[in-house]
């Protein structure tokens, strides 16, 4: 039989994904009844066995908006068990809207400070200015008027729609999309514009019926995070196994399909810790970018081939470290010494860290240029995970008093 949702192929006799995708959509691929089963069997597994959180309301019961906001941005690209701890000190920190809004931006990156992707920090701050400024301090209730907050999309504003105000609007992140490509067989791409468009509209159709749309977007996101995951979907364990085409064909492990993704680039940062005394050179990283906003130690960013890259690089101690802090910071270097060296992995670059150090032997520093920190005292200057390690490093070697070549 042709599976619905699949590949063009002369057996089915159809024109491409978007003609084989849409065409299903408009017929809608199960009778309303189905439709209904389906619902009543996913929100009671989801009221069985949710994982209670913090931000999460019980079944039935409306999200209090700002907590919802607040985990939606830190869920982005992110596990929720890697949230949860970030999310009460946040709220400890930042308890309500306003406190957000007043707050400074260094403030806020300390707090989110681990959690990466700092631009949801930023975002979610302008956005409490936005609430607090604009709406009086009330967010707004509908998905059509939280799009319009910064870092908020369609997938954001449809979860807190439905979660904090009962609107019935639908979800599409990456665990929906895999949970409906596999209930409805989905061959093509989930990264095609014509397949978003198919798994919109059938999410739509999971939040049509009488049922709360908090309560099915929420139990969407937990059956692709619990029982549907990404590698191992435990299939027999499933409250949905029933309607879906995936599990009764045994393919599931095989979908969704993907487009083919870019690899990260590779580039290196270089990383000269310049010491003073006990204290240590910090910058601040720009307002635009890979980690704008946060601190780290003077690093020089270059393409994989700049010279010292490779480990036989003919002078790695050499790369114009001197120059590179003379003319950024204004003061004059001793001879640099290497600290070690180690990869970070960002989603769309692979980032070789060389770390070197050097006593100041004059000059003075520039005007904003940065600042003098103990390195116990950096610890409240917003950093990445990836320049922390950075600081680890240079403390273990400052502790020793010795270079690792
Ligand atoms: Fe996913 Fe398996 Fe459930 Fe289908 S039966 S929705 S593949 S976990």
């Amino acid at each position: 039989m042709c599976q619905r949702f699949s590949r063009p192929s002369r057996r089915c006799g159809v024109g491409g994904y978007t003609s084989a995708v849409s065409s299903v959509i408009e017929q809608s691929p199960w009778p309303s009844h189905r439709w209904t089963a389906f619902r009543r069997a996913l929100r009671d597994w989801y009221v069985r066995e949710h994982r209670p959180l913090a931000w999460r309301p019980a079944p039935g019961q409306r999200g209090e908006p700002y907590a919802v906001l607040v985990s939606e941005a830190m869920l982005q690209q992110t596990q929720v068990a890697t949230v949860e701890p970030y999310f009460d000190r946040f709220m400890k920190r930042f308890a309500t809207v306003e406190s957000l809004a007043a707050a400074d931006e260094a403030d806020v990156l300390h707090v989110w400070q681990g959690l990466g992707y700092y631009r949801r920090a930023r975002h979610l701050h302008r956005a409490a200015k936005m609430i607090v400024d604009e709406h009086g301090g009330r967010m707004p209730s509908t998905a059509d008027a939280l799009i319009h907050l910064p870092g908020v999309g369609r997938y954001t504003a449809g979860a807190i729609a439905s979660i904090a105000f009962g609107e019935r609007t639908p979800i599409l992140d990456g665990n929906v999309a895999r949970v409906l490509a596999r209930l409805f067989g989905i061959d093509a791409s989930i990264d095609e514009p014509a397949t978003k468009a198919a798994l919109w509209s059938l999410a739509e159709r999971v939040v049509a019926g009488r049922l709360a749309a908090g309560d099915l977007n929420q139990a969407m996101m937990e059956l692709g995070a619990r029982r549907c995951t990404p590698r191992g979907p435990k299939c027999p364990r499933c409250p949905v196994r029933g309607f879906c085409a995936a599990a009764q064909a045994g393919r599931a492990e095989q979908l969704p399909v993907r487009s083919g993704r870019r690899a990260p680039k590779a580039v290196t940062h270089r990383v000269i810790a310049v010491q003073r005394g006990r204290r240590w050179l910090f910058e601040r990283r720009g307002d635009v970018g890979l980690w704008a906003g946060m601190w780290q130690m003077p690093t020089f960013e270059g393409g994989a081939q700049e010279p010292g890259a490779g480990r036989n690089a003919a002078e790695p101690r050499r790369f114009a470290a001197e120059s590179f802090v003379a003319e950024r910071f204004g003061v004059d270097l001793g001879e640099a010494r290497a600290v070690g060296r180690f990869e970070h992995v960002t989603t769309h670059r692979r980032i070789a860290f060389v770390v070197h150090r050097a006593m100041v032997h004059g000059g003075r520093l520039r005007s904003g240029a940065g600042v003098w920190r103990t390195l116990d005292a950096a610890d409240d200057l917003p950093m990445s995970n990836a320049q922390r390690r950075v600081v680890q490093m240079v403390a273990a070697s400052a502790q020793v008093g010795c270079s690792i070549a």
